[in-house]
């Protein structure tokens, strides 16, 4: 499949990956938004959240409870973070594999544009 984000799991195109298991991977975004920009990407190719329902919404929590930990460990944790996902064109959402973004290390403004 012509996936960049499953190239990046199977480990044929590079990334700064700063966490992997079983069953996810989180890497640093190529184009970072913040000081802390980590991408986190189940390994299995789901689309969007519009491809979640009740068989695999368990990535969902393990991806969050992955981000949280991500915080801690770069030490964005205590002063605050973001967790963003963008879903299908209007979301804003360019790379067809679902993701979360870890934003942190600045004050964040909101709303987002
Ligand atoms: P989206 O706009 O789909 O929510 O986010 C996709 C994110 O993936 C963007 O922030 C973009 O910079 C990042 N990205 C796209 N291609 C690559 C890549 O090949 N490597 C890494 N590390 N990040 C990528
Ligand atoms: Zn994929």
């Amino acid at each position: 499949m012509d996936c960049i984000f499953c190239k990046i799991v199977e480990g044929t195109i590079p990334s700064a990956k700063v966490y992997e298991d079983e069953k996810v991977v989180a890497f640093k975004d190529i184009n970072p938004e913040a000081p802390v920009h980590i991408i986190i990407i189940p390994k299995e190719h789901i689309e969007s959240v519009r491809e979640i329902d009740e068989n695999n919404a368990l990535i969902v929590s393990h991806i969050i409870l992955t981000a949280k930990k991500i915080a801690k460990d770069l030490g964005i944790s205590e002063s605050g973070f973001r967790i963003v996902n963008n879903c299908g064109k209007d979301g804003g959402q360019t790379v067809p594999h679902l993701h979360f973004h870890l934003l942190g290390g600045r004050d964040m403004q909101w709303p987002p544009g």
